[in-house]
């Protein structure tokens, strides 16, 4: 039975039983209205700019209003395949486009791209994380927050690999603590929304072409710890959705009552159209107070 058809019956229950209708009409609506921006991509190039403005302008014109943008990563193009002025420049063209054309507050996730690995330039200004968390003024990669009686909680999904050269999708022992630490300290009647760049859990990797006899997935393409992180999930049925991008493909996978979205891409194929069947978009959901949500991939280009 879906949310439509409950309240529908219930619809019939008031007239018998003479509730007080207010109280069902608040019921339906919903606490929070979110906008799932990821894989954003900035740069000066690819008509980039113009396209971010026209999806910011998009979500703001939602009705009823978007209440909070979430940011799931890899907000500038790429900061490893840049020169240093170039990722510079990206950074700052993110700061102005917000600045001028969103009025709504952003909570940004770290992506891969967002993360400059060069070997060769470890000490330098650029290196590892703390550049982009300077830029975005988050005082560590993870975190957590509530809003509209959800538990927001933001992952960092990206982690060198153990050759120390290329990343790999995990929290790592100090994270996964905290955020057992962090689910064990929440109410269990406040819903949870878990926010990463790299998918915890997804199909997308099943639909890439040259599969001879078995499935490949790598390491830094769905999370490598989704085991351990489902069955600490598995312990708190208040956790309701994870969202995801890094992909740029759109999915929905149920496991365990938890739904796992990754939300396609605000960049689509790194701004050249749509990667695969999916076009450039966003994710908009709509959080109730009963940890139900309803929600859909938006296309902001057509
Ligand atoms: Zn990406």
């Amino acid at each position: 039975m879906n949310r439509r058809t409950v309240l529908k019956s219930m619809g019939g229950l008031v007239l018998s039983t003479a509730l007080p209708v207010g109280s069902l009409l608040a019921a339906e609506k919903p606490v929070l209205r979110i906008a799932h921006l990821t894989d954003v991509h900035l740069k000066n190039d690819l008509g980039a700019p113009g396209n971010y403005v026209k999806c910011l302008h998009h979500v703001q014109q939602q009705s009823p209003k978007v209440d909070l943008i979430l940011n799931g990563g890899d907000v500038v193009f790429d900061m490893n395949k840049e020169n240093l002025n170039t990722i510079d420049e990206q950074w700052k063209l993110t700061h102005s486009i917000i600045k001028s054309e969103c009025s709504l507050s952003v909570k940004y996730c770290l992506g891969n791209h967002d993360i400059w690995w060069n070997e060769n330039s470890k000490g330098h200004t650029f290196y590892g994380k703390e550049y982009s968390m300077n830029q975005l003024q988050l005082p560590k990669p993870y975190y957590s927050f509530q809003q509209g009686g959800w538990k927001f909680i933001v992952l960092d999904s990206v982690h060198l690999d153990i050759d120390q050269t290329w990343y790999i999708g995990k929290l790592g022992d100090e994270q996964f603590d905290w955020l057992k630490k962090e689910l064990e300290t929440t109410d269990k009647q406040m819903p949870v929304l878990i926010l990463s760049h790299i998918p915890i859990l997804t199909a997308t990797l099943m639909i890439e072409d040259d599969i001879v006899n078995r499935w490949t997935m790598l390491g830094g393409d769905m999370h490598t710890d989704t085991s351990k992180i489902i069955k600490l999930f598995y312990q708190h049925p208040n956790v309701k959705l994870c969202l995801s991008g890094h992909i740029h493909l759109r999915d929905k996978v149920v496991y365990n009552n938890v739904t796992y979205i990754c939300d396609g891409a605000v960049s689509g194929a790194w701004w050249k159209g749509n990667r695969r069947e999916t076009a450039p978009g966003y994710g908009l959901i709509d959080l109730f107070a009963d940890g139900s949500f309803e929600e859909r991939y938006v296309n902001y280009q057509v």
